[in-house]
């Protein structure tokens, strides 16, 4: 085999077509004894448009690990996108967007309002495998500028929530 045979629904999504901030639900798939587990895409600014650097991202994303558990059930990972634009939010069960939509919103609400840098965790070497590259600073601002933007529920409209 030269190439990757299997086709991921990520790249078939028209990145084009979809208006960020958003919640999508990518796909539930059910194990072999009948677990279920959902994907979902947090697309929290424009595709090819806009991109959180690094350090904001990565302070959003030690945040969210906590903040998103403190919220919602099942939650098995969240992770940042490559391309910088949102993360991959993986649950046990199935729930619904708005549900994700609403937990994602206060979350970075907290962020953007009351987060203190001794509130972030993982900031020291032992804890993270990049400590110097964090920023509330950015963390807070991007968190604010979705925040005014609204979080859509729906993928291609906007459906604030
Ligand atoms: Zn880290």
């Amino acid at each position: 085999m030269t190439k990757p045979q299997t086709k991921v629904e990520s790249f078939q999504l028209d990145h084009t077509a979809v208006k960020a901030p958003y919640v999508r639900l990518i796909t539930v798939e059910t194990g072999n004894k009948g677990d279920k587990i959902s994907n979902f895409d947090l697309r929290l600014v424009q595709p090819n448009e806009n991109a959180i650097p690094t350090a904001g991202l990565h302070t959003i994303e030690h945040l969210l690990a906590g903040l998103l558990r403190d919220r919602m059930d099942g939650i098995i990972d969240c992770s940042p996108f490559g391309c910088r634009t949102g993360f991959h939010l993986i649950t046990w069960g199935e729930h619904s967007t708005t549900e994700v939509a609403k937990a994602l919103k206060s979350s970075l609400e907290q962020i953007a309002n009351d987060i203190k840098w001794e509130d972030v965790p993982g900031t020291d070497i032992k804890s993270c495998g990049n400590y110097r590259d964090h920023s509330l600073f950015s963390a807070k601002e991007w968190s604010k500028k979705i925040l005014s933007e609204g979080i859509s529920d729906d993928p291609f409209q906007r459906n604030v929530i």
